[in-house]
């Protein structure tokens, strides 16, 4: 059975409803339509990879498919006897010695570069053109997931996922294995009866056994903290390739981290308990032992990680962001203690790509966001909120639920604040718009500060007229971060609902819909919008009133409908009053200078790669010119671990930031040089893509709506009451039987959360969910 709304939306795409049923039929034929597809809306030749572009996808795919599955294989593998006792540590470690890495080369080349590498071969395949979605995606993605994508996708619990809890799963599952397979060669060994009588009686068995728990707790907590660094690093390569937003990754990080400090905590308890129990205590914890694991050291990072852990605690990290987030800076000594604690036992510090990675992640933010970012114009709403235009590089890419930060150092010198962009890249790729909502009007966080700054909180009619742009030369960015995904215009329905500033990256989806509405690049276009939005006051409802459907997409209401309820939960309707006085200050044309564009692409696989190898050669001269020297000069017992483990991170940090500088610095130089004419031609020049049509200003904040068609004329406006998420769902699932709809929540923790669960109740994995739809849940936070 079929029902009546997917033969509407099939007409709607111009498809021929049979074949919504038959997906692996041929192409659908298209029919003269109510709204026919355009040919320009069918997929453009000219977008379309040629069969070489399509190789090297696979082939880059396969390779970085390959890599990963070895380097996983080399970690599952490395406590057996056959792979790391007699392979690694025997033969490998003597054929590979190059004595460039303290006789650890094998550990460098297996367990370091292979993650490395795809980071190296992702910016590559991510530049790539994707084959364009076809009429048969469009038909097969109408349609309810399978089975499967159901389970995987599945909510268990809050925003947590099936595939989250599938890969929490493989890490301890992997964890144990290390560990069991450790213990059992450890107990072979501890209970061996000798050939020979030794000459002294050796220690009871238990004394061997408890002490080797006590390192499987370090190990486990050593991999860990290998893992740790991966989600955090922002610009990653890899987070993009898996198409983790940074924003969900730093769950994975939280997550990692109380792991850690477990296992932490359990090493600690292990070994002080033995230690208790044979009455050195006192010895060992003073012990720095020059050629072995520095237990001092060791207790440092104990104390270093708690302390950072106790204040990144939910309680702490929401009241006091900054004192969690100052705390959080003394990364930098847990890593050194950590080094100084491991030494270069078993080679273990030259088998952090995580390390290396996030290093060159915080060398590429600090260069990218370094100088201002040219601000185009800023406007105040009624309710003292700011949205500020940045002018940006045409080839600088960002997506419709992309963020950025932004630093004003007038406000504070070194706070980062994260920020949704409120356009998408069709509205113009000159410029985007960032909206800042004060905390508490008047109040002293960043962000009543910062709208304070642009200075127009009272809704003042007469301050309608535009005058000088107050954050000139004042702000500080660093982005694009967040999803790359454009799945919300996949589905025939979508449904938004959010709540406060949550709005934002549901207006830049708005926006970037109509855009491609109008021009006609994508196939299989929503369209049918239900957006929702609860706010505290009539005057926050300015956002909405500022979007023209009809300005972004004439004629949009023959392709998209648009359903917009707005929840205004105090106030009544007496206290409904024009909105018409938002105030727009726009800057000094010369003064603007585009933001720094990110790189990506091959470029960023060259810097990635010479960083890679300047490293490398870097750790070789470290190590030949100190730590052998100085053996080679007299030292009879050779340099302390401590101090090598300090050689090498020195030579790690040293090596991206002098390569990866001086690579970052060759290509924004030459891109200055190769590109200056265009860089001002971003502020300067019409559009050429077409893309601004319904532009007639220079800024996006100086369009006005029309005020016969702006959103919010056309919305249901609801005073002192929320919107109930479990109604508005069955309301959906009723008008769209049998299909896939997706759902966007953004905004305060409880609504997303109120959405999942009645997500999670109304899919059903096996019932088949309520009459047949299915609701494909996608989330965005702003609490971190
Ligand atoms: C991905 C993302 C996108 C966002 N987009 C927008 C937007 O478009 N418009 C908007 O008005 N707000 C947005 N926010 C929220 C905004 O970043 C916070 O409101 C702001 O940082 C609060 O800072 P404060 O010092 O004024 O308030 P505080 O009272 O100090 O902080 C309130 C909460 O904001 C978060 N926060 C505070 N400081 C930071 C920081 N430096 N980095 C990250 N989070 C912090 C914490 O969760 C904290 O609990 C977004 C947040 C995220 C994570």
């Amino acid at each position: 059975m079929w029902s009546i709304e997917l033969q509407r939306y099939a007409r709607l795409q111009s498809i021929d409803p049979p074949a919504l049923f038959a997906s692996d039929q041929p192409a659908a034929k298209h029919r003269g339509s109510m709204v026919t597809m355009t040919e320009s809306q069918k997929a453009s030749p000219g977008q379309v990879p040629g069969p070489a572009i399509l190789a090297l996808r696979w082939f880059l795919l396969a390779v970085m498919g390959g890599l990963f599955v070895a380097w996983n294989f080399f970690w599952w593998a490395r406590p057996t006897v056959w792979f790391g006792t007699n392979l690694l540590n025997k033969q490998w470690r003597a054929d590979l010695d190059s004595g460039y890495f303290d006789l650890y080369d094998a550990n460098y080349l297996l367990y370091f570069v292979p993650p490395v590498l795809i980071a190296i071969l992702a910016p590559i395949y991510l530049s790539l053109p994707k084959p364009p979605r076809t009429e048969q995606d469009v038909i097969r993605e109408a349609k309810p997931p399978s089975l499967l994508y159901r389970i995987w996708k599945f909510q268990v619990f809050q925003t947590v996922t099936v595939a989250e809890l599938f890969w929490c799963t493989y890490v301890a599952a992997f964890l144990i294995w290390q560990a069991a397979v450790m213990y059992c060669k450890k107990y072979e060994t501890i209970h061996r009866v000798p050939l020979v009588k030794p000459k002294k009686p050796p220690a009871p068995a238990w004394q061997g056994e408890w002490d080797y728990i006590a390192q499987l707790f370090g190990w486990a907590s050593y991999i860990l903290v290998n893992l740790l660094f991966f989600p955090v690093a922002r610009n990653s390569p890899l987070l993009k390739l898996i198409n983790v937003p940074w924003e969900r990754a730093v769950r994975y990080h939280r997550w990692l981290a109380w792991w850690m400090l477990l296992m932490t905590l359990g090493h600690f308890v292990a070994y002080m308990t033995y230690w208790q129990k044979i009455g050195t205590v006192q010895k060992n914890v003073k012990d720095w032992r020059g050629y072995d694991v520095s237990r001092p050291a060791g207790i440092l990072v104990g104390i270093v990680g708690a302390i950072m852990g106790l204040t990144s605690l939910g309680v702490v990290r929401r009241r006091y962001f900054e004192l969690f987030f100052s705390v959080h800076q003394l990364y930098v000594l847990f890593i050194l203690f950590l080094f100084w604690h491991q030494g270069t036992k078993n080679g273990l510090t030259f088998m952090m790509p995580s390390l290396f990675l996030f290093a060159f992640d915080r060398l590429q933010r600090a260069i990218q966001s370094w100088g201002h970012a040219g601000v185009l114009a800023t406007k105040t709403l009624p309710d003292g909120t700011i949205q500020v235009e940045v002018a940006k590089h045409p080839n600088h890419a960002f997506h419709p639920l992309s963020f950025l930060f932004v630093n004003i150092p007038g406000v504070s010198r070194f706070e980062w604040h994260p920020f949704s962009l409120m356009t998408g890249p069709k509205d113009s790729a000159r410029s985007f718009v960032f909206h800042v909502k004060p905390q508490t009007l008047g109040g002293t966080q960043w962000t009543d500060r910062a709208t304070a700054k642009v200075g127009h909180v009272s809704p003042d009619p007469d301050a309608k007229a535009v005058s000088k742009c107050p954050l000139t030369r004042m702000l500080k960015a660093d982005g694009f971060y967040g999803s790359e995904s454009d799945s919300f215009k996949r589905y025939p329905a979508l449904v938004m609902i959010s709540g406060g500033s949550g709005i934002v990256p549901l207006i830049a989806v708005l926006r970037d819909i109509l855009h491609s509405h109008r021009i006609g690049a994508d196939v299989g276009l929503p369209s049918v919008i239900y957006l929702y939005w609860a706010v505290r006051d009539y005057r926050q409802l300015a956002p909405i009133a500022e979007l023209s459907p009809g300005q972004l997409c004439p004629g949009h209401g023959s392709k998209v409908t648009i359903r917009v309820h707005a929840y205004v939960t105090q106030g009544t309707k007496s206290d409904v009053s024009t909105l018409d006085y938002s105030r727009v200050d726009v800057a000094e044309h010369s003064a603007v200078q585009p933001m720094r564009a990110q790189i990506n692409g091959w470029r960023l696989s060259l810097v990635l790669l010479i960083t890679l190898v300047g490293t490398t050669i870097f750790i070789g001269a470290a190590f030949n010119l100190i730590v052998y020297s100085y053996e080679k000069h007299g030292a009879k017992t050779g340099m302390r671990w401590w101090h090598r483990s300090s050689v090498l991170l020195c030579s790690i940090v040293a090596g991206v930031i002098v390569f990866g500088g001086l690579s970052m610095a060759a290509v924004y130089l030459l891109d200055n040089m190769l590109g200056r004419k265009e860089a001002s031609d971003a502020v300067d020049a019409p559009a050429k893509d077409g893309y601004e049509s319904s532009r007639a200003s220079r800024c996006i904040l100086e369009e006005t709506a029309d005020s016969e068609d702006n959103l919010l004329q056309a919305a249901d406006v609801t005073f002192g009451q929320r919107p109930v998420p479990a109604d508005i769902l069955t309301e959906v699932a009723e008008q769209h039987a049998g299909m896939r709809i997706g759902v966007l929540a953004s905004g305060p923790t409880e609504l997303v959360h109120n959405v999942v669960s009645q997500c999670r109740r109304k899919n059903g994995i096996f019932t088949g969910g309520q009459n047949g739809a299915f609701f494909d849940l996608h989330t965005i936070s702003y609490t971190l």
